[in-house]
C-alpha cells in the first residue's frame, strides 16, 4: 500500500511561506516516496472560515505546482461522523459539559492562582479546573434544556487510566529535539474541549477522525502542532485507530524571528506572486531544493 501524506489547512486567511513549505514538504516526501497527497479543508470554524480563502487555496496549491486527489474532504461537510465519535466517548463516560465563559474560566483559575501557579497547556493557556466534572446529570440537563451555551469536554484522568502509557513515532522533531520514539503526554492539556453547543466538534477530534478514514499514513505539519500529537495519540487509542507515524517541520519565521500570521502581508504567496515571484522563488525562500 502506497503512504498516505496529506495538506490540511483552515481557510480562515490567505496561505502564506509557512503553508506553502508545509504544503511542498507533504507533496515532496509523497513523490519520493510513490505514495498519494491528500487535501484537506479544515472549515469546522464557521465565523472564521470563507469561500474566497478555500477559493484561494487550490489557486495557491495549484500554482506552487502541487497536485493533489480530488475529491477534497471539507471538514463542515462531516459534522455527523465527528458528532459520532463523540457519542461513542461519551457512551465510555468520558466526556462532559461545562459551562463556563471563558471570563468566568479565568476568574476561576485567577482564584487557584491565589494559592500558587496554575498549570497551563503546552500553547501556554491555563487548564480548565474541572469545576463542572462534578455537576450532577440533572443539573446538566437543566442547563442544557435552558439553552446554555456548553463545551463537550473530556474527562482527562479517566481518560488516562483506559489507555496507560502511549508514544507515537517521530521522525522529525519536536520544539526541544524530541525524535523517535516520543512519550505522549496528554495529561498537559488537562480536561480538552471536544466540541461546542455552535460547532460540534473540535480541531482535536476532526483531525483524528479524519486522518483514520481517510487512511493517512505520515502526518508532516509544522512544529507548533507537535505536543498537540498527544491529545491525537490518547483519541486514537480509545477508538482503535492505527496510529500514523509523524513528522513535525521547522516553521518558516519572518525577518524579526517571528511566526508568520495570515494577516501578515509580507509573506502572503498572493503578494509575494503579485510582485513577480515565482513558484522556484518560493521554493527557494523557504529552503526547499
Ligand atoms: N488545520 C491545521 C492548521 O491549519 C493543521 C492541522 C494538521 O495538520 O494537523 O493549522
Amino acid at each position: 500500500m502506497p503512504p498516505v501524506f496529506r495538506f490540511a489547512p483552515s481557510p480562515n486567511g490567505y496561505l502564506h511561506l509557512g503553508h506553502a513549505f508545509s504544503a511542498l514538504l507533504n507533496f515532496d516526501l509523497a513523490r519520493q516516496a510513490g505514495g498519494r497527497l491528500l487535501l484537506r479543508i479544515e472549515d469546522i470554524d464557521a465565523t472564521r472560515c470563507r469561500p474566497e480563502f478555500e477559493e484561494a487555496i487550490y489557486e495557491d496549491l495549484a500554482w506552487l505546482g502541487i497536485a493533489w486527489e480530488t475529491p477534497v474532504r471539507r471538514q463542515s461537510e462531516h459534522f455527523a461522523a465527528y458528532s459520532e465519535a463523540i457519542e461513542r466517548l461519551s457512551a465510555q463516560e468520558l466526556v462532559y459539559p461545562s459551562f463556563e465563559s471563558r471570563a468566568e474560566i479565568a476568574r476561576l483559575v485567577a482564584k487557584r492562582e491565589t494559592k500558587g501557579a496554575w498549570p497551563r497547556d503546552p500553547d501556554g493557556a491555563p487548564l480548565y479546573p474541572g469545576t463542572a466534572r462534578s455537576l450532577s446529570p440533572e443539573e446538566r440537563e437543566r442547563l442544557i434544556g435552558e439553552g446554555a451555551p456548553f463545551a463537550l469536554r473530556l474527562d482527562m484522568a479517566a481518560a488516562r487510566r483506559r489507555t496507560g502509557g502511549l508514544n507515537w513515532r517521530e521522525s522529525g522533531e519536536g520544539p526541544a529535539g524530541e525524535t523517535g520514539e516520543v512519550a505522549a503526554r496528554p495529561e498537559a492539556w488537562g480536561d480538552v474541549i471536544l466540541a461546542r453547543k455552535e460547532t460540534p466538534t473540535s480541531y482535536h477530534l476532526s483531525v483524528v477522525v479524519d486522518d483514520a478514514l481517510q487512511g493517512v499514513t505520515d502526518v508532516v505539519r509544522g512544529t507548533d502542532l507537535f505536543w498537540s500529537t498527544s491529545v491525537h495519540r490518547l483519541l486514537q487509542e480509545l477508538f482503535g485507530l492505527a496510529a500514523p507515524v509523524y513528522r513535525h517541520h521547522r516553521l518558516v519565521r519572518d525577518e524579526a524571528g517571528h511566526k508568520l500570521s495570515k494577516s501578515t502581508q509580507a509573506t502572503g504567496l498572493r503578494e509575494l506572486r503579485a510582485k513577480g515571484a515565482s513558484p522556484a522563488d518560493i521554493r527557494r525562500l523557504v529552503g526547499l531544493p
